[in-house]
């Protein structure tokens, strides 16, 4: 096990109705005027935003609100946002949504205070100091942004879908999680958050470094807790205890307590971010397209620890053979990502031809010419998982 150091100070309030606490949270962060950042649509449709905003006005908190922020969120609306925090003075960030809406928030908390282009905290030109304080009310397990420091946005022109990780600066102080709100998830919906929380247990778990029993077990145990609930969810959409736990696994995936002490991978999440920016689909379905395929390549560049997660994660009995046992850990997770109604190749998720020269080409040039730490791939190497993935 590496040395780390771990710090997850977000507060996290969950349970039913605690949407009824949010004013009171944001006054003890020290909040007095909120901007509150939500999607499309759903927050309103279900009456959620009126109750954030009734409990803010409960405690004096004034509040201006900024909707319309699309899934895998643009660079116009962080724009937007700054502009109107600065104008109004706010001091705190309150999204209520999910990832979109919570990235969308960090990069604007990040960006008021700063007298140049938030954009360069992307792309590296530059590294967030301070940032307004971050509340989150969350509507959709997933991306697990309301326990982590990373924001991704991608940049409308050149469509580069990009990510900024500082947990000292953007890590939200409070996230309100009630698994009640997300009985109104459609099953697509449900079903790519359910993958992408996965994706960020495993983008953990692939690791060479030695000696992380803990965090492997962490992993494992997640996992099959998540395949449990997930099959319930799908068939029982207002199972509450279900969704109670899928809620908070997604948050576990993501908070860094699944990675402590272990170089982590991330290859597949840099390979899946093209994939949606080129593409516009949703991560988790695209993160489904992506995984299964690395997962065959590194049965036959790095098998040991694939083996493992086929043994452990999906019951494949253990056997001399690593191989045969990484590939039938991958047949049987494609077999639930079906079951719970994901693709698991470009064609099923929509894309007849993709163009993976340019996928490859853009990975590359974001990410340098090596991606992923379990195995370093070189574009040779991303070209045959995006091919795989092709099939
Ligand atoms: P999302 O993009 O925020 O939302 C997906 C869709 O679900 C939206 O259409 C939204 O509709 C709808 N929705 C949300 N809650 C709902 C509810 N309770 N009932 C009905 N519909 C609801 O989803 P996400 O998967 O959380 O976020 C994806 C983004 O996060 C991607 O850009 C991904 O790359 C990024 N990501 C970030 C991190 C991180 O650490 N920051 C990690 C992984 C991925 P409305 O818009 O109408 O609300
Ligand atoms: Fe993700």
């Amino acid at each position: 096990m590496n040395n780390f150091m771990f710090y997850s100070p977000t507060e996290f309030v969950f349970g039913k109705e605690t949407e009824l606490q949010t004013g009171a949270l944001v006054k003890k962060f020290h909040g007095t005027k909120a901007l509150i950042v939500f999607g499309g649509g759903s927050v309103l449709r279900s009456g959620l935003l009126e109750r954030v905003k009734e409990s803010l006005d409960k405690e004096g908190i004034a509040h201006v609100e900024m909707g319309g922020v699309q899934p895998n969120p643009t660079d116009p609306k962080v724009y937007e946002g700054i502009g109107l925090g600065r104008r109004e003075k706010v001091d705190f960030l309150l999204p209520v949504g999910g990832g979109s809406v919570i990235d969308t928030a960090k990069a604007i908390a990040a960006g008021i205070p700063y007298d140049g282009d938030f954009w360069d905290f992307f792309t590296g030109k530059a590294v967030p100091e301070k940032a307004l304080r971050i509340g989150v009310v969350l509507t959709i397990p997933a991306a697990g942004s309301e326990g982590s420091g990373n924001s991704v946005i991608t940049k409308t022109d050149g469509l580069k879908k990009l990510s900024l990780r500082t947990p000292e600066v953007l890590r939200p102080a409070f996230a309100v999680m009630n698994p009640e709100l997300t009985y109104t998830l459609p099953a697509w919906q449900t079903a790519s958050g359910i993958t992408d929380m996965m994706a960020h247990i495993m983008e953990r778990y692939f690791t060479n470094t030695a000696d992380t029993e803990v965090t492997d077990r962490l992993c494992e145990g997640t996992l099959k807790a998540i395949i449990k609930e997930a099959l319930t969810v799908i068939k029982e959409p207002e199972n509450y205890g279900a969704r109670a736990n899928i809620m908070w696994a997604g948050t576990i995936a993501h908070n860094g307590i699944c990675g402590v002490g272990c170089e982590e991978d991330w290859a597949s999440h840099f390979m899946e971010h093209e994939v949606s920016a080129l593409y516009d689909v949703t991560h988790g379905a695209g993160l489904a397209v992506i995984f299964p395929a690395w997962l065959t390549y590194m049965a036959d560049h790095n098998v040991r620890k694939v083996a493992q997660f086929a043994n452990r994660v999906w019951d494949v009995p253990a056997s001399e053979d690593k191989k045969a046992m990484a590939l039938e850990g991958v047949a049987r997770m494609k077999a639930f990502l079906h079951e719970i109604g994901m693709p698991t190749t470009f064609r099923e998720l929509g894309i007849e031809n993709p163009d993976i020269s340019a996928l490859v080409c853009r990975l590359h040039e974001n990410k340098g010419e090596f991606v992923g730490n379990y195995v370093k791939l070189d574009r040779q190497a991303t070209r045959q998982i995006y091919e795989t993935a092709n099939l």
